[in-house]
């Protein structure tokens, strides 16, 4: 039998930062993961945006868990020799002059906002009302999770395949799977955690996003732009056009109704042409109250979860896996804003 401390299944961002914080704890650590092409963490743009809706409204927690997101994603560079972590500003167009009406009386706006001195992108760009700009950061997701799963590989803690719940077993001890035995298991396969059999009683609230990748011949930003749609600058000289909002839907796949709601909102943002490459479709795991889903199981106690990241993954996740490892290592009290504990 291989032995583990824990056994994660998923290698999302959520059982990346979960992972990585357990081995640093040194902590022997199992991840499973299928690599499903279409999973939230492959799917998203990395946006860490400090406010939210139409007031501008700081992110939950921001001030405490933006540093340190900042600080692990260095860290995870600089040990993976990726580029991780881009500080960006959001280039957020006003749908309407009551917007930027109440962003130049202070109705709206805080600290992670401004107005800029001229106006940018006015070749590109439809923007009669303005902008203003927010202060974020985008995670190169598509460069980090594939490095961190090769160092997973090379410290003997990977396992790439699917994981089948029915193999599993609860002992004295722990758990087994297959040829492994462990501690725990910690559940970080984000969506498909709500069809599986140990939680069924989280109100889950998943909901599908749809997004395009597209060619914007002359337009060169590191910045991200954004009104109703967001244009997310990429590695290879495309943008992330996205993303779409559903929670009816039935298939994770792409569909023609949202790429055609997608285009119609680029080409109210856009004033040139644009070329269609890809589009691409996930759907988020997200709890009935936007808060991440921490703990284990009251009935069984070798069963964990971390999830509920919802749209904001790349913010939370960090500082959330370091305090779910603050909780398995140190025995140290779960915040109650996350504790799994408030479904049962
Ligand atoms: C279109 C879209 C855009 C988004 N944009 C952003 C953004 O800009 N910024 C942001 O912060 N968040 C964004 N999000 C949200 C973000 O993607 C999620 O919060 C985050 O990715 C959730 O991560 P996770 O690790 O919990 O789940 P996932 O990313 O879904 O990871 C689950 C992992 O588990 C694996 N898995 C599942 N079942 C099994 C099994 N049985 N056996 C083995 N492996 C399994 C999968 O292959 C996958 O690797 C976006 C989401 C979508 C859909």
């Amino acid at each position: 039998m291989r032995k583990a401390d824990y056994l994660i299944i998923g290698q999302g961002i959520a059982g990346t930062m979960l992972s990585w914080f357990l081995l640093q704890a040194g902590k022997k650590v199992i991840v499973i993961d299928d690599a499903k092409s279409n999973s939230a963490s492959r799917v998203a743009a990395g946006i860490i945006n400090p406010v939210s809706g139409r007031r501008f409204e700081p992110a939950w927690m921001y001030d405490t868990i933006y540093p340190f997101a900042k600080t692990t994603y260095l860290q995870l560079s600089a040990l993976l020799q990726v580029p991780v972590f881009t500080e960006r500003q959001l280039w957020t167009v006003f749908p309407s002059s009551q917007m930027r009406d109440a962003f130049l009386n202070k109705a709206t706006g805080n600290e992670y906002t401004e107005l800029p001195t001229t106006l940018k992108y006015e070749a590109f760009l439809d923007q009669p009302h303005g902008a203003a700009i927010v202060r974020g950061a985008t995670v190169n997701l598509r460069a980090l999770l594939p490095a961190y799963r090769r160092y997973l590989a090379e410290q003997n803690a990977l396992l790439e395949e699917h994981f089948d719940s029915a193999a599993l077993e609860i002992t004295a001890t722990g758990v087994t799977y297959k040829t492994i035995s462990a501690g725990k298991v910690i559940c970080c396969d984000g969506v498909a955690t709500t069809s599986g059999p140990f939680f069924k009683n989280v109100k889950f609230l998943p909901n599908k996003g749809e997004v395009l990748l597209v060619r914007i011949p002359g337009l060169v930003t590191n910045d991200i732009l954004k009104k109703g749609i967001t244009l997310v600058p990429q590695e290879d000289g495309l943008y992330w056009a996205g993303s779409s909002f559903v929670w009816d839907y039935t298939d994770d796949g792409p569909t023609a109704k949202q790429r055609e709601i997608l285009e119609k909102s680029l080409q109210q943002l856009l004033k040139v042409p644009y070329e269609v490459v890809n589009q691409l479709s996930a759907v988020r795991p997200s709890g009935n109250d936007r808060r991440p889903i921490i703990g284990f199981h009251p009935e069984y106690p070798a069963i964990g979860i971390f999830n509920g990241l919802g749209t904001k993954g790349c913010s939370l996740a960090p500082f959330m896996a370091a305090h779910f490892k603050e909780v398995l290592v140190a025995n140290t009290p779960l915040m109650q804003e996350v504790d799994l504990h408030r479904y049962f």
